[in-house]
């Protein structure tokens, strides 16, 4: 793991999203867990041997920030918003999460095939939230307070944890650290806000859903990211252009790697980037 500072503790070189730690003297809390099982275990095995997990938050409801939950069972209490419970491992027309969360296990996890679950086993006890909130929750542990702040936008259940003492802020896909933005299940206005609630609180660090650990200098790049696509699809769109003209010609492939063990999802990506926007672009004119 990578110490960020005194007491906070996460990893960017996995693949799946940052799994990270923060340690106070009355127990460790967890922010989203490591989507590869023998990843999961050892990260809990390393957060008990600096005290008790007290918490496990998580910061969306995507596969690979929640599939981890599963290897923290009985470990501290689960708390997420109300959107993150609602979609926790729901299969969607795009993506069925528990299979995509198998795929990864023979080519970057074969010593995890045999702690994963048999998808019955799974489902049976995900370890979902028992802390569920609907707004913004403030948790205090050790003297420490944890502020979850709602910033929906990458997804509706979206939070920041931001812990003043640390002068961190955990973002989760909010912030996509020079690597390719999914923006697929996104309301973008939304999120451009979110980077601005994000912008206003007083960190040193900003620790990504993918990517390095940045700064709050990256955000306006993440920003422009997002802007360049929706300005690139209105366009498409004013053009007359149809969804397929579209896919084929708006690509920002050239713009980021995609984060670690995911290069092949590159044409997804931009396919699916793309085609959510001109759904989304050109809805308004479908109710008419
Ligand atoms: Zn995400």
């Amino acid at each position: 793991m990578q110490q960020v500072t005194e007491n906070v503790f996460t990893t960017t070189k996995l693949r799946g999203c940052n799994p990270s730690y923060v340690v106070t003297s009355a127990g460790v809390v967890v922010v989203d867990t490591p989507q590869l099982p023998s990843k999961a275990v050892r990260m809990r095995e390393e957060a008990e041997s600096r005290g008790p997990i007290r918490y496990v938050i998580n910061t969306e409801h995507h596969v690979d920030l929640i599939f981890g939950n599963y290897f923290f069972r009985g470990a501290g209490t689960v708390v997420h918003h109300q959107g993150v419970y609602e979609n926790f491992m729901v299969p969607t027309a795009d993506l069925d999460p528990f299979d995509y969360a198998a795929e990864a296990v023979p080519t970057d996890d074969p010593d995890g095939a045999a702690l994963f679950p048999a998808r019955d086993e799974y489902y049976a006890n995900p370890n979902k939230g028992e802390l569920v909130f609907n707004s913004d929750l403030d948790l205090r542990v050790g003297g420490r307070t944890f502020h979850l702040i709602h910033t929906p936008g990458h997804t509706p259940g979206q939070v920041a944890v931001y812990v003043p003492s640390e002068r961190v802020v955990f973002t989760g896909d909010t912030v996509f650290s020079e690597c390719q933005t999914w923006l697929m299940t996104s309301d973008v206005n939304q999120w451009v806000a979110a980077l601005d609630i994000v912008r206003d609180l007083d960190v040193d660090f900003v620790v990504p859903g993918h990517g390095p650990v940045t700064t709050k200098k990256y955000l306006p790049t993440q920003r422009a990211v997002l802007l360049e696509w929706v300005s690139a699809v209105a366009n498409a769109v004013a053009l007359g252009w149809s969804r397929e003209e579209t896919i084929s010609r708006v690509n920002f492939a050239a713009r980021y790697p995609v984060d670690i063990g995911q290069g092949y999802m590159m044409d997804h990506i931009q396919t699916l980037n793309a085609a959510s926007l001109w759904d989304k672009l050109t809805a308004a004119g479908d109710r008419t």
